[in-house]
């Protein structure tokens, strides 16, 4: 069985960066890219925050880019999905597709989170085209327009907020006859001039056929159908951690986010380091994935110099 040094698992900011350092570590990382190498941000247009672009990148060209960079540096990029891990012991052994087996002295887990969608098929047809799950890396395209947003979490009452301060008119539409986001999310949504909250409305359809041109909405206590102009369509309704495959293997919190020790990527197995989205349901952007995924290597390399400094204590 193949035996590396440090394994990733997952291609987006989080699990390129980390190759990188590795790779610059000389832990000849290999990494393996799930089912979307890249990540979210291959179904992101135009990435305008991350830091050094000053035009602004392409989410899929950025992908390309930090993959030939980590590459450049020694990472061996592999496509396949980890299905299965064992960490009762080191080395580690991981699981792909099912079949193939690798052991691994480090495991870093960089397998992000997905934004959940209502399912419509008009969402999915004018996603990028209007439609998006993440209000900060897209709001600024919908400056002076009027848009919608699905959610009542306190990431919806934080994007609408977030929208409101570049959009003319910020319809946030709400299932149920409340909120679920704290009380002073709700406050500043509904502090927000701009931001007109509609409860007991469900969404049956986004409208428009190259981009967004309004949303049909039902309102569940009357069973009115109204169309409302909009040209952005945001969808927050939360996200889910992709971590089934490491159930009972690792801490995670009740939602299956990777539960780490504050202020480091280490989880509940000594070796095996969590970065990026799959830890994190605060920040969620790329920048902090990749600053997450920097720590996450920089600590397999400590790991793996104290475990080798101990075998050769324990050598003398
Ligand atoms: P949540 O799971 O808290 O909220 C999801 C919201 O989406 C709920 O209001 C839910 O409605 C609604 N929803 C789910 N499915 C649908 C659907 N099909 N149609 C319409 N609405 C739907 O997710 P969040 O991402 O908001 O938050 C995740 C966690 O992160 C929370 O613990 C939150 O507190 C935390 N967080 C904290 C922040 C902060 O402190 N600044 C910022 C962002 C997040 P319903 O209520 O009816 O179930």
């Amino acid at each position: 069985m193949e035996h590396i040094p440090c394994l990733i698992i997952g291609a987006g900011p989080s699990g390129y960066t980390a190759a990188i350092y590795a790779a610059r570590a000389e832990l000849k990382p290999v990494m393996y890219t799930g089912p979307q190498p890249g990540g979210q941000l291959m179904i992101t247009n135009d990435v305008e925050n991350f830091p050094g672009y000053p035009d602004g990148v392409m989410g899929p060209q950025m992908m390309e880019d930090l993959r030939k960079q980590a590459e450049r540096f020694g990472t061996s990029v592999r496509y396949g999905t980890v299905s299965e891990v064992d960490f009762s012991k080191r080395p580690f052994v991981v699981t792909i597709d099912g079949s193939d087996k690798i052991q691994a002295d480090t495991v870093i887990i960089s397998t992000g989170a997905s934004a959940k969608w209502l399912g419509l098929p008009s969402e999915q047809h004018l996603n990028g085209k209007g439609v998006s799950a993440c209000a900060v890396c897209d709001g600024f395209f919908f400056r002076g327009q009027e848009v919608a947003i699905v959610g009542a979490g306190d990431t919806a009452c934080e994007e609408a907020h977030y929208l409101s301060k570049m959009c003319k008119k910020v319809t946030m539409l709400v299932r149920r006859d409340e909120f679920r986001a704290s009380k002073i999310m709700q406050q500043r949504v509904l502090n927000t001039p701009n931001i007109e909250v509609l409860f007991n409305t469900e969404t049956l359809e986004v409208l428009g056929s190259e981009g967004v041109t309004g949303v049909r909405v039902k309102n569940s206590a009357t069973g009115a159908v109204t169309d409302i102009p909009v040209t952005g369509f945001f969808v927050a309704i939360g996200h889910q951690p992709n971590t089934a495959f490491l159930k009972g293997w690792l801490d995670m919190d009740d939602q299956g986010y990777i539960k780490t020790v504050p202020g480091t990527t280490q989880t509940s197995v000594p070796g095996v380091f969590a970065a990026g989205d799959v830890q994190d349901q605060i920040y969620r952007q790329a920048v902090t994935a990749a600053g997450t995924g920097c720590m996450a290597a920089l600590e397999a390399e400590r790991f793996l110099a104290a475990v080798e400094s101990e075998h050769a204590i324990d050598a003398l």
